[in-house]
């Protein structure tokens, strides 16, 4: 009997192994193997009765994970899926998919291992203090640690003294200590509630739905097979109170369905996280789990198998949840669905949504897709009518009107020679005041983060550059440090100019940093909170400042588009957006999408409540098409002309591209390896339907000395983009001369 095993390797190919027949062995199953001088961990995807391996270079599989029911059919296509369409290998989906604690056989045995645990009878604990040696302190520190705790684990009370299991026996036998061995099969109830604080749930009763949600939710729970629904819902409509409801429809119609439920980001998870407690507060504390990389590594692993095993019902994650494995799902919701951090930008490159839609597909279950400002691919699958479109159209709250969206002219402000303060204008200061007097809070919106995004000699005109990347180094004034947003390389801020040894040299541009700092000065004895990446950088830290936020402990919000994204800040009434223009000329066709996605977003943060919201853009073109469709909340419109701008430009979604990346020691490396690659499509027929770009340098050219360069294949036909580069591949393997290559398919950056 043989198994073919995929393993974490970059060939494309499954392995064969020898199995032993008495061994049950089955697809989906984890096996150890011997691979080259080691010992690694792969997946069982078949089970065959011959191998064309030569029986002298077969080896023999190893031990199985017997802890760990087998992957189901359905995972295991959705993985071989993931890995043909996005051109990888079958184990570097699979395998990364899976918690690090299953990918180390050597830790399998302690997976559901037996737990022995000790702890104090009431005679020890009065006992103990008085009956230890004085001079006994690793003893003491071991009955501190027991009259400290409800009990310890034995490998805790080993690590507090090598030869602690040996007193306790005698504590034992003097009737101070009792052991407890909790079986492996109540072991297996693994997931815990992680012990994080969560916000208080808003709001506590369940609201009565407005029609329009009660529409979309009876929409969705009248589907009995595949059916996407693009739920498109203005900001404030109450999208989460349509997948409460969508999710209680079906978790209690089903006591062992399952639901997928993506957010863009984790901070986005606490939030839900307490909503979903909050209105299933029947269910047990472990059929709410969260899957998302900001999880201890044991905790992620608990969720993991909570999900597997069932027992979760709820499943809220980010995009990685997405290849979770869920035997019972039966329902899957990705809010803010337009989101860029869907997609996984290294490794394999995936888009969570698309394979949220694939699974939703494959299981023949519905999935909802919510966003106020909906994909401009998702809009177009709704206008052929291959998505279902549900409308929330009002915000849910009684009078919680939309915004009302003001541009302010910079050329204006300048020609009259009105003050703006460090980048922050007359009226938008005066505006910021106005709140801070009515005790209401403030949001300005600025998507860059640190002090300044250059550094400059005005004498000589350096400017501080990366010795490792073709980019500026951006300035972070409280971390007193230059630093490459795009490598990590760091130094100190120069006291003169290297160049010319002028002392004058001074930041240019601004991120939050500076704006924090404008902030102070401009509205004297406003608290002012910034939040960006560089503020959250300590787990746990975004979640503590958010809550600030809710409790009114904060004036005015700084921050970039993490403050953008899906909060529902209630006393937010005011918000600013500077320097919004750079993204209108941007080369990059999608720039304006993600503009007014990212405006629309934080525009919605205002006017929750029922305060009456307030946006002002500050921007050097008031005329541009974009504003004014902001100001009149008209995603529709926005949507519909930028779609036909693309259709005459054939540009995706009416076009499927794929990119090929080189990076090499030189530009030329990496350039003349994508020549070769293209001329290498010459011999593939499939490729007659494809158009090939030439090789272009990245907009970043070099990052961290490695020089890279693209090649974009562009086809009005997915198959013969999926046939091109899948017979691709093996030339592609062949080519030397660069350090790493990649093939991304429908990327979102190129
Ligand atoms: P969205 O995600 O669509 O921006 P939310 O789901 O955050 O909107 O809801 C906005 C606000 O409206 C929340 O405070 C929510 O509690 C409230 N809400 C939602 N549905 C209703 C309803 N039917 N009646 C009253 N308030 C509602
Ligand atoms: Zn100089
Ligand atoms: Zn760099």
């Amino acid at each position: 009997m043989f198994v073919r095993v995929a393993l974490d390797h970059p060939l494309p190919t499954l392995f064969d192994y020898r199995g032993e027949p008495s061994t049950q062995l089955a697809p989906g199953m984890l096996v150890q193997v011997p691979f080259g001088k080691r010992h690694v961990v792969g997946l069982v995807c078949e089970v065959t009765a011959h191998s064309d391996v030569p029986p002298e270079r077969l080896r023999d599989a190893g031990a199985l994970c017997a802890a760990c029911p087998p992957l189901s059919a359905e995972w295991l296509a959705l993985a071989a899926f993931a890995a043909d369409y996005y051109q990888r290998g079958l184990g570097e989906v699979a395998l990364p998919a899976l918690p690090q604690a299953l990918r180390d056989a050597s830790r399998w045995a302690r997976l559901f291992a037996p737990e022995e645990r000790y702890r104090l009878t009431p005679a020890g604990r009065s006992a103990l203090p008085d009956a230890l040696p004085a001079r006994a302190s690793a003893l003491r520190r071991l009955a501190d640690a027991l009259a400290a705790a409800e009990s310890i684990e034995a490998a805790e009370a080993r690590a507090i003294h090598p030869k602690a299991i040996a007193t306790l026996a005698a504590w034992q036998a003097d009737g101070w200590a009792e052991r407890q061995v909790i079986d492996a099969a109540a072991a297996r109830d693994l997931p815990r509630l992680a012990n994080t604080e969560l916000p208080d749930p808003l709001p506590i009763q369940r609201p009565t739905l407005t029609a329009e949600q009660a529409q979309a939710v009876d929409a969705i729970g009248a589907a009995d097979s595949f059916a996407p629904f693009l739920l498109h819902g203005v900001t404030g409509s109450g999208k989460t109170e349509v997948y409460l409801h969508a999710l209680s429809a079906l978790l209690d119609a089903r006591p062992d369905a399952q639901a997928l439920v993506l957010v863009p980001e984790i901070n986005l998870t606490p939030q839900f996280e307490a909503a979903f407690r909050a209105r299933f507060a029947a269910l047990p504390d472990d059929a709410i789990v969260t899957l998302h990389s900001g999880l201890a590594e044991g905790e992620r692993a608990r969720n993991w198998f909570a999900a597997h095993l069932g027992q979760a019902r709820i499943v809220l994650g980010t995009r990685l949840a997405v290849l979770a494995s869920l035997p019972k799902l039966a329902l899957i919701v990705v809010d803010e669905e337009h989101d860029p951090a869907y997609k996984q930008q290294e490794g394999l490159r995936y888009s969570a949504r698309d394979l949220a839609v694939w699974r939703a597909k494959q299981l023949e279950i519905p999935v909802v897709l919510g966003s106020a400002t909906p994909s401009l691919e998702s809009w177009w699958q709704a206008d052929q009518g291959r998505y279902k479109r549900l409308t929330l159209a009002r915000r849910a709250v009684a009078d919680a009107a939309l915004p009302a969206v003001r541009l302010i002219d910079l050329e204006e402000e300048r020609r009259r020679g009105r003050a703006s303060l460090e980048g922050l204008s007359g009226p938008l200061v005066a505006a910021l005041k106005g709140r801070l007097e009515r005790g209401e809070q403030s949001l300005v919106f600025l998507n860059r983060r640190g002090y300044a995004p250059a550094l400059s000699c005005d004498a000589c005109g350096w400017v501080a550059g990366c010795p490792r990347c073709s980019a500026y180094v951006v300035l972070h004034k409280p971390e007193r440090a230059l630093r490459c947003h795009h490598c990590g390389w760091e130094a100190r801020i120069p006291r003169s100019c290297p160049e010319c040894g002028n002392v004058d040299i001074a930041p240019l541009g601004r991120g939050t940093q500076r704006v924090e700092e404008a902030l102070a000065t401009a509205v004297p004895g406003a608290r002012v909170l910034r939040i960006d990446a560089d503020s959250t950088r300590r787990k746990g830290s975004a979640q503590a400042l958010f809550s600030d936020v809710h409790a009114g402990e904060v004036d005015i919000l700084v921050g970039t588009q993490m403050i953008a994204k899906g909060h529902d800040f209630q006393r937010v009434s005011l918000v600013g957006v500077l320097n919004a223009d750079t993204a209108l000329f941007s080369h990059d066709f999608r720039a304006s999408e993600r503009l007014f996605a990212q405006l629309m977003q934080v525009s919605g943060r205002a006017g929750r409540a029922g305060l009456p919201g307030e946006v002002l853009v500050q921007t050097r073109y008031p005329r541009h098409a974009l504003y004014h469709a902001l100001g009149r909340h008209d995603y529709v419109g926005f949507a519909n002309s930028t779609l036909a701008e693309r259709r005459d430009a054939h540009l995706p979604p009416f076009v499927y591209q794929a990119l090929l990346r080189a990076e090499g020691r030189t530009l030329e490396a990496a350039l003349a390896f994508l020549q070769q690659a293209a001329a290498a499509l010459a011999g593939i027929s499939a490729a007659e339907r494809v158009t090939v770009y030439d090789a272009v340098p990245m907009t970043i050219v070099k990052v961290a000395n490695v020089h890279r360069a693209q090649l974009l294949l562009e086809s009005a036909s997915r198959q013969a983009l999926q046939a091109t580069l899948r017979a691709w591949q093996p030339a592609l393997r062949a080519l030397k001369g660069v350090l790493r290559w990649s093939v991304e398919v429908d990327p979102l950056d190129i």
